[in-house]
């Protein structure tokens, strides 16, 4: 059985219940968490949020029915590792991947509960739940915004929760 290190809720038959999707925009969140950290200039951070990816995008390459989504994410599993070994801390090269990513799924801005089963406060690691859009934390009464249509769970894009997001 395919076993994942990093994520370890995760497995072949748990992520192909994703639509095609919902897997490349989790990619594409790591990559938007890469980015925070190479602005901070964290590179073991930088790493981590690669790392991820990487587990995300072999394991969505090892569940990939489509020949040609397969290219497309193999030509992307190659771009990633140049990255990460010599470009780490390149912003212009990490956007441009994320871009690669965003433009596979040309609608993204899917949301919904099966992502957000996966999606956890980056600071309490409780899970959370989407209103309008806004990813909120009840525990730490904080909510993070979604961005065209990307989920930024980033401590620092973390806001106060009104009164009126408890409804
Ligand atoms: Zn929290």
């Amino acid at each position: 059985m395919y076993k994942l290190k990093l994520h370890k809720n995760l497995n072949p038959d748990k992520w192909q219940k994703f639509s095609i999707k919902q897997r490349e925009l989790m990619i594409a969140n790591e990559l938007n968490r890469a980015k925070n950290w190479i602005e901070k200039k964290d590179t073991e951070e930088v790493k981590n949020c690669y790392e991820r990816a990487l587990e995300l995008l072999d394991l969505t390459i090892a569940t990939a029915k489509d020949k040609n989504r397969l290219r497309e994410y193999l030509r992307l599993r190659e771009m990633m590792g140049k990255f990460y070994i010599e470009k780490r801390g390149d912003l212009k090269f990490n956007s441009q991947l994320f871009t690669c990513i965003c433009t596979l799924s040309k609608e993204v801005s899917m949301l919904d509960k099966k992502l957000l089963e996966i999606l956890a406060c980056p600071v309490c690691k409780s899970s959370v739940k989407l209103k309008g859009d806004k990813i909120i934390c009840r525990k730490c009464k904080k909510y993070y915004p979604v961005k065209n249509g990307i989920p930024v769970m980033l401590v620092d894009e973390a806001k106060d929760l009104k009164e009126k997001d408890y409804a």
